[in-house]
Parts: structure tokens; sequence; C-alpha cells
């Protein structure tokens, strides 16, 4: 018999898998073996894709487009992605070079990392954050290091802890904003200390901007690729998956200075070739045709983070900010007693409620649990009484 415990490779033997994928999958199976789960962890919209959207892609299916596009991307996406940057972000991008589509924004986190690191380059993460920057930096050998953010950071103890975080081996800087799991949107002050910070240093930024369209009472998204100066050091990454409630799709894009995506493409050409045929049609109807849509499910969201936030606060031991963007509500739950694994596996156990306990997105998360409302409000409500109930037992 094998060896199975021994012949694995070490740096995948070493990695934890996802704890938001595996918290999903667990929310799935115990809805199969019959459990009436509410499902607050993974973040995927439960509204359906917008009907034109996946017409396209049912007409491009019906028309045969189901072979091997060029690796980037076809031509009219990379076009409507460049468009797409250039109106919306202020971020001009060549569509032929510049700009590669991938199977998920996931994927392109993956190539960039393969691509852009070397055994032992550090990366900059900021605490709390999504949980995989540090293994695709990992996967590629490199070592991430934390600097805290949330929002009572000011600007001047970012500065100082970003400046102290740096070294001669840091190479990568990524930042996500609106932030997974906190919300929280980057200001263009924030952003021109990681802007000054990668010029000084010559860093690369990797600006994850997945949850740009999720943002409520009038904060402003801005790129930092359309900071002066950092277009030749950012890649701006994004996807459909959040904005058009695709996520099945698969369907993300990255974008930055030739000579970086030529290094990308050679990984995306030996690893996935391109991203699925009909997808990539589908991908331009969602860019180029109305955003109504997207708009509907953004004014629903909001109304959801309000309920749910005024919810969770009224449990006593409970804390929670109203989050700027995207659809996590991140309640403080030190006040029961428990720590954020404990709070997230018994509410599971006892409640059959699902969230992702804070820690899984760096140390400065626990004492938090994530709670996506990417759900609808019956779920959201239900949910909500569970805990209610839950936190009551504890005492
Ligand atoms: N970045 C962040 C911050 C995310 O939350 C997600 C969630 N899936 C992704 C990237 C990847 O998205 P996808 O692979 O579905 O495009
Ligand atoms: N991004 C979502 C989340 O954070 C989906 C799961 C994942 O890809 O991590 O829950």
């Amino acid at each position: 018999m094998p060896d199975y415990a021994t012949h694995i490779a070490r740096r995948v033997k070493e990695l934890a898998g996802s704890p938001t994928v595996s918290v999903m999958d667990k929310a799935r199976r115990l809805r199969a073996e019959g459990r009436a789960v509410v499902d607050l962890s993974g973040g995927d919209p439960d509204f359906p894709t917008a009907p034109n959207v996946t017409e396209a892609g049912i007409a491009a299916l019906n028309a045969g487009f189901t072979h091997y596009t060029p690796s980037r991307g076809i031509p009219e996406l990379l076009r409507a992605i460049a468009r797409k940057l250039e109106t919306e972000n202020g971020a001009v991008y060549k569509p032929a070079k510049e700009i590669l589509v991938m199977p998920g924004a996931k994927q392109a986190i993956f190539v960039a990392a393969q691509a852009l690191l070397n055994p032992g380059d550090e990366v900059i993460l900021f605490d709390p954050c999504w949980v995989s920057y540090a293994p695709c930096a990992e996967l590629a050998g490199a070592v991430p290091v934390y600097v805290p953010m949330h929002a009572q950071t000011t600007a001047a103890e970012l500065r100082v802890d970003l400046t102290a975080a740096v070294t001669p081996r840091t190479r990568l800087v990524i930042l996500n904003s609106p932030n997974n799991p906190t919300g929280q949107v980057w200001t263009a002050e924030q952003l021109q200390i990681v802007a000054d910070a990668a010029q000084q240093h010559d860093l690369w930024v990797l600006s994850d901007e997945i949850y740009e369209k999720l943002i409520y009472d009038g904060h402003r998204h801005v790129s930092i690729a359309a900071l002066p100066g950092m277009i030749e050091r950012t890649m701006i990454l994004n996807g459909l998956s959040k904005s058009h409630a695709m996520t099945g799709w698969r369907l993300g894009y990255i974008a930055g200075p030739e000579p970086l995506i030529e290094e990308m493409l050679k990984v995306h050409q030996h690893s996935t070739t391109c991203a699925a045929s009909f997808v990539q049609k589908a991908a331009v109807a969602a860019l180029e045709g109305p955003q109504d849509y997207t708009d509907m499910m953004v004014g629903r969201y909001k109304a959801r983070r309000d309920a749910l936030v005024s919810s969770l606060n009224a449990i006593p031991g409970i804390r929670c900010e109203l989050p700027q963007g995207a659809f996590y509500a991140w309640p403080n739950i030190a006040g029961t007693g428990l720590t954020s694994t404990q709070f997230a596996e018994r509410l599971l156990d006892v409640e059959a409620v699902a969230t992702t306990p804070g820690n899984a997105f760096g140390a400065a998360g626990e004492g938090y649990v994530r709670l996506s409302y990417a759900n609808s409000d019956e779920m959201l409500a239900d949910g909500a009484a569970r805990i209610a109930r839950f936190v009551k037992s504890l005492r």
C-alpha cells in the first residue's frame, strides 16, 4: 500500500483548506441530511444571474461557441473590461496586452502569486482579510506579513505599521476595498499611504476590487491604480461573481502592466488555457448591458444589512458596526464569553446557523464572526432569531 502520508508535497500538506469554502460545504451537507440550516457562511448572492446575462450564455452555447478561446480572453470581452476600467476606475489598460480573463478572481490571485513571487519573498496583507490571499502567497513559497487595519485605524497608525512591515524582501501588497470580511471601504487618504510605500520601496500592489459595486451610504470606491504613478505598479483584480451574481459561472479578470501580464499569461496557458467560452460571451452582456439589476441587488443588500445589524445589536454581548460595503456583517461576539471558533461551531451545532469564525480572516478577527447577508430577508430574520436564542442559552 502506498505511504499516503509522506508522498504528498509538503507545501500542500501544510496548507489548510479554505475555511469559507469548507463551512459552505458543511452547511450544504447538513441541509442535504435534512437539517433546516440557515447558511450565513459564504459570500454567494442568493439572487439569480440577470436574465439578459443568462440568455447571452445560452445563445453562445446554442451558436456552438463551445471551443477554446484565445488564452487571454475573447477580444470583445477584453475591450469591454478595458472600457469599464477606464470609465469607472480611471485606469487605462490596453485590452490586447494588459488584461487577462480567468475562471474566477481567485484563480487570478493564484496565477499572479505564481508569476510574481519567489520563495522567501514577503507579501503584505491587511488583517483581517479574505482567507485565500495568504495560501496563494504560500503556495508560491512567499511569506505573508500582516498589518492591522480596521475602522479605528488612523492614517498615522497605518503609515507607521506599514512602514514597519516593509523589509528588503517585500515584493507585493494585497489590498481589498470594500473589504471582506469587515466591509471597510478604503479612503483616498488611506490608499495614498499604500501608494507612497509602494513607490518608495518599489513594490507591486494587487488591488482586489471585487466588491466595488456593493457599497452603501455614499461611500465611494477609489481604485489605487488611478492615483498618480500607481498604474505602472498596480494590478486591478475584479470579477463578476459578486457584482452580477455570477459566482458559479467563474469569471474574473486581472489588469496590470504588460510585462507582468505576459508572465501571468504563461502560467495561465499551462494551467487553465482560457476561461469558459460561453461564459465570456455572458460576461460581455453583463458588462455592456444595463446595470439596473446590480443597482436592485445593492438596494436589497442595504436593507438587509440595516435589518440584520439592528437585530444583532439588540442581542446582549454582541456589538456590530454598520459595514460600509460588501455583503457581510462582522459582529463582535467577545461579550458572549466564547471565542470565534467556539461561537461558530456551537451556533452551527445547536441552532444550525452557519457562519465563518472571525479568526479565519487573521488574528485581528478573533472575537468576531462573519455573517453573509447575501441571503433572503426571511433567512436573515430566522438566522438573527436563532442567534439571539443561542446567546440567551449561554447565560
Ligand atoms: N476576492 C475576495 C475578497 C472574495 O471575497 C472573493 C470571493 N469569492 C474572491 C476574491 C474570489 O471571487 P471569484 O473567484 O468568485 O471571482
Ligand atoms: N468569497 C466568498 C467568501 O469569502 C466565497 C468563498 C470563497 O471563495 O472564499 O465567503
